[in-house]
Formats: structure tokens, sequence, C-alpha cells
């Protein structure tokens, strides 16, 4: 396993046998607040459940978000996704591996589905390349190509969250039997939760019995 790990920190190029990101860059780096809701990762005082999951539960029952969204991982983030730096995946997995590492574990890792379109465009899908690490290190089976993104949506940039919901709907098919099944969705960035809110839909239409969101990084506010 040691031979997948970088011998530099991803950030700042110093020695870093051990880790994707040296402990002094790691330290830096805005690590999600907490306390915060279990289900939307959102701050609130106590830890507890907000109100806007209480009212409205989403489909998936926890997000872990390693990162509140913001200077550097925005960045990084951004090298990662359009720069196609994907010696950065294992610096983004690792956290979130740590953080997943002390939660019940799924029995499938599912990375958000890119479409085919923007697949083409990229070259790669950013989810899956931060799923593979994680996979490897939390022994958790992937399912790599389980659902497909079957409308390629307009950005979610600038849209009111209602707009989210309707731009996302019916944009995913999953033909999976999920009975019973534990999963977690992985994707990058979770900004108002609507796009794995609709997958989680699916999912759970599928069978899961419990849908998750693991991120590397979540947005601080209800946008
Ligand atoms: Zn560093
Ligand atoms: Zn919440």
């Amino acid at each position: 396993m040691q031979a997948f790990f970088p011998v530099h920190c991803a950030l700042c190029g110093a020695a870093s046998p051990d880790r994707a990101l040296c402990a002094a860059c790691d330290a830096d780096l805005p690590h999600h607040a907490l306390p915060a809701c279990p289900v939307c990762a959102l701050p609130t005082p106590d830890g507890q459940v907000c109100g806007a999951c209480l009212r409205r539960p989403p489909a998936f029952g926890r997000t872990l978000a390693a990162f509140s969204y913001g200077f550097p991982i925005d960045r990084l983030l951004q090298a990662f996704k359009y720069a196609g730096n994907l010696t950065l995946a294992e610096a983004l997995a690792e956290p979130l591996a740590r953080l997943a590492a002390a939660h019940p574990k799924p029995d499938l890792l599912l990375p958000m589905p890119l479409h085919p379109a923007r697949l083409k465009e990229r070259g790669f899908n950013q989810a899956l390349e931060i799923a593979k690490p994680l996979s490897r290190r939390l022994d958790i089976p992937l399912a790599a190509d389980a659902c497909r993104r079957t409308r390629d949506t307009p950005s979610q940039a600038g849209l009111e969250w209602k707009q989210r919901r309707r731009n996302v709907r019916g944009a995913f098919a999953c033909d999976l039997d999920l009975a019973g099944k534990k999963v977690a969705v992985l994707d990058d960035v979770m900004t108002t939760g609507s796009t794995l809110e609709e997958l989680g839909r699916v999912l759970l239409k599928c069978g899961a019995a419990e849908v998750s969101a693991w991120v590397v990084a979540r947005t601080p506010k209800h946008a």
C-alpha cells in the first residue's frame, strides 16, 4: 500500500512519507467544523439534526464532509477537477478516509456519475478518482458504473434551491438491486445537496436500506 502514497506533500512539496499532505499544510486546511447537523453537515449549535432536515428529511441519512468549502480547498479541488491533477486525488481522499473510518462502514461506495458528454470533455470523473483510494483504504467495494447520468443538466451555479431540485430531477438511472444495502455516495463538493438528494432517491428506489453522502468539501451555509 505504501507505494501508492507520495513521499512529498501535494501542496508544498515538503517531505511527507506517510500522508499526501504534510502535517503543516493539513493543519492549515479548513477542516469541517463541528458541531454540525449529522444529516446535512451544516453547522448547528448543538450538533443535533437541524430544523431543515427535521422538516424535510433528505434521502441520505448522514453526510460526512472532510472540509468546509473555502480557501485553499477550493483551489485544490479546482486544480484537481479542471487541470486534471490526478495526484491530488489521494490528498483529497485521505482526510475523508480518516473521517469515514470512525463511522459505520457502508456496503458499497458509489461515485457521483458524470454525464458521458462531461466525461468526454474532462477525461475523467473526479468523484470516481477520489472514490478509488477511499475504496482501497477502507476496503469498501466500489460501484463505478452502477448508475448513469442520463441528462446533461445545466450547471447548478447561480440557481435557487427549488430550481436546483427541478434541474436534476430524473437525471439518474440505476438498475442495481440494492436490497438491504448501505450505500455511500461520494462527491467532491456538496452545495445545496440537491444532486445528492436526487441520486439518493433513486438509490432508495433500488432498495438501498440507507444512503449516506460522503463529500470532500461542504459549503458552510444554506445556499
Ligand atoms: Zn505541505
Ligand atoms: Zn441538517
